[in-house]
């Protein structure tokens, strides 16, 4: 597969409209076109996906810092109340004994979001530098970084059913804290970032060769 002599679309002149998928020829050199079944505008790729990316990608990082530093929950028991940011909580579950959460958490809340981060960063200086190295693996990075978008949110979601569930006045509540919006937002950013990148833009240097 790797030595197959690759064709794209591009290659051929045709490209695909964002709206209804149907490949449109487009004439003459031309970068840029309307579709001809619905008359949306057609772009051989996505206008400024680069840039979009990195844009998404920088502010993302960005908000990681405030993420892991600020707490993520504040735990009120008995009028004592202990806030947490995701690594002390994790430090504090394995004080608890409970390890295997511990994991969990620290893979889904820490680990996660930073591959993802770091993913994206890897695509689009590859991409930026026109490397022809392993695209079928990028392309299956590319994958696995979207699919993974859609549950990062789960540990917002847990934030904040755990805020409107455990709330006994003042036995114990569960509060939200900024790092959780701020892990919302990165989350966003990442999905933004990756819904940007047009994964089509791994393959062009094969096209130029
Ligand atoms: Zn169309």
């Amino acid at each position: 597969m790797a030595n197959a002599k690759l064709k794209s679309a591009r290659s051929e002149g045709l490209a695909r409209c964002h709206t209804c998928s149907m490949l449109n020829k487009l004439e003459g050199g031309a970068h840029h076109g309307l579709c001809t079944r619905c008359c949306a505008p057609v772009h051989f790729r996505s206008h400024n996906s680069l840039e979009r990316s990195w844009a998404l990608v920088i502010a993302s990082l960005v908000v990681f810092i405030p993420a892991n530093t600020l707490p993520i929950m504040t735990v009120n028991y008995f009028g004592t109340g202990t806030s947490d940011t995701i690594l002390s909580g994790i430090i504090t579950l394995i004080n608890l004994g409970m390890a295997p959460v511990a994991v969990i958490v620290f893979i889904a809340s820490f680990l996660v979001p930073l591959s993802k981060i770091l993913g994206l960063v890897i695509l689009l200086i590859t991409v930026n530098r026109h490397s022809g190295v392993k695209p079928v693996q990028r392309t299956k990075m590319y994958r696995v970084v979207e699919f993974l978008g859609k549950w990062s949110m789960l540990d917002v979601f847990v934030v904040a059913i755990m805020g409107a569930v455990v709330n006994l006045g003042y036995i114990t509540s569960i509060e939200p804290g900024r790092g959780a919006a701020a892990f919302a937002i990165m989350v966003i950013l990442t999905m933004f970032a990756a819904h940007s990148f047009d994964q089509r833009l791994i393959w062009d240097l094969k096209d130029n060769e």
